[in-house]
């Protein structure tokens, strides 16, 4: 099994991962919006012992909501988003932003869709541009 690398974007935290994800879901509920400061999380789903820290696992800070499974765990210095174990306690998660290559597999939904910001669907069909708008 190939392994993949992951970082923050500071590069202080760096990690690595057998590439052998098993699920991959973009989840759009609150606590993911304010998570990523986005519309959804991208989390990828493996297994809880399937990652090495490789430097800066110091800088890693875990934050747990009361009652809710929802975690999130970042760099201290730049505050990227880095792999955490699920509430459950049965997964590893890692946010899908985080990898510096390809997963082995792609997105299988959009979770928690009823949710999702009301500005998105919108958002799915405005313009592109490949930088900022002409
Ligand atoms: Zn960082
Ligand atoms: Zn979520």
């Amino acid at each position: 099994m190939e392994n993949i690398q992951g970082s923050c974007l500071c590069g202080a935290v760096r990690f690595s991962c057998e590439n052998n994800f098993n699920q991959f879901h973009l989840c759009h509920c609150q606590q993911c919006q304010k998570t990523s400061g986005s519309a959804h999380a991208a989390n990828l789903f493996t297994a809880v012992d399937n990652i090495e820290w490789l430097s800066g696992a110091d800088l890693v800070k875990r934050f747990d909501l009361d009652g809710r499974a929802i975690t999130s765990c970042f760099c201290q210095a730049c505050g990227c988003s880095l792999p955490y174990v699920s509430g459950t306690g049965k997964a590893l998660v890692v946010p899908a932003g985080s990898l510096d290559g390809q997963p082995n597999i792609t997105v299988d939904d959009h979770i928690f869709w009823e949710e999702r910001a009301c500005w998105y669907d919108t958002a799915l069909t405005s313009q592109t541009f490949s930088g900022f708008p002409k």
